[in-house]
């Protein structure tokens, strides 16, 4: 059997890593909590992180605009301490930053997407200036939070926006015309599963938590899943999320 989760691209990995360590992004500051670089206990700090979405919204310390924590990027300012953005002051700083001042700060409105099961999906954008690049995230959001399916494409700064739109709009279409799990039955539909990388905060240490097909599988049933097919071999890449599986 080959679980293939994803097609690697070091060079690339190395690059975007490049970028995201460039722009100090929300994600950066994440990762120093999960490698245990921060002082505090890696679940300490996400479970306060990740609990705002019950509080009223924390303000971008640019503009004082309250931002929705989807919105919102920790962006660092030397020696560790990390001051909170909107999406909008986040890429006017770096456009400023960076001379890229032609830089459009569109604003995406929300689609609607069926998947191949009938079932709607709601996607928001995120646009982001990452130095000479550009990050188009799309997600859904349980409350204000991202979850289930989450795609994302890096390009130039100076590409048309609309274009990478629809380049990433249709990778979303494919994403979604595929199943891997029968949810119902709890099993592998064929010999390939696609999916992300989380934390599952609900376990105690620190367990991966799956997301196949935009649903949340626990290791444990992933675990099951598997074991199905007992004997079998495997394969297991790892991927960048801006990379199509
Ligand atoms: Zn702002």
């Amino acid at each position: 059997m080959s679980v293939k989760i994803a097609a690697s691209d070091r060079q690339l990995l190395r690059t975007q890593m490049r970028l995201r360590g460039a722009a100090c992004c929300r994600q950066r500051a994440i990762n120093r909590v999960k490698n245990g670089t921060g002082n505090q206990h890696p679940g300490d700090r996400r479970k306060n992180q990740y609990s705002r979405h019950d509080m009223a919204h924390e303000r971008c310390e640019q503009c004082g605009n309250p931002t929705p924590p989807w919105d919102a990027i920790h962006c660092g300012s030397g020696e560790g301490s990390y001051e909170l953005l909107c999406t909008s002051c986040f890429n006017a700083r770096i456009a400023e930053s960076t001379g890229f001042t032609d830089f459009e700060n569109v604003r995406l409105d929300p689609i609607r997407m069926i998947d191949c099961e009938g079932e709607a999906h709601q996607f928001h954008f995120q646009l982001r200036l990452l130095g000479d690049r550009i990050a188009l995230d799309a997600f859904e959001l349980r409350g204000e939070l991202r979850t289930g399916y989450r795609f994302q494409l890096i390009d130039e700064a100076d590409d048309d926006v609309f274009v990478l739109l629809g380049r990433l709009v249709e990778r979303m279409r494919r994403a979604l015309s595929v199943r891997h799990i029968d949810f119902r039955e709890r099993r592998i539909i064929d010999s390939t599963v696609r999916g992300r990388i989380e934390w599952d905060e609900s376990q105690a240490g620190y367990l991966p938590l799956a997301v196949v097909d935009g649903k949340e599988v626990s290791w444990d049933d992933l675990g099951q899943m598997l074991m199905s097919m007992e004997g079998w071999q495997f394969r297991l890449d790892i991927a960048d999320p801006s990379e199509e599986l």
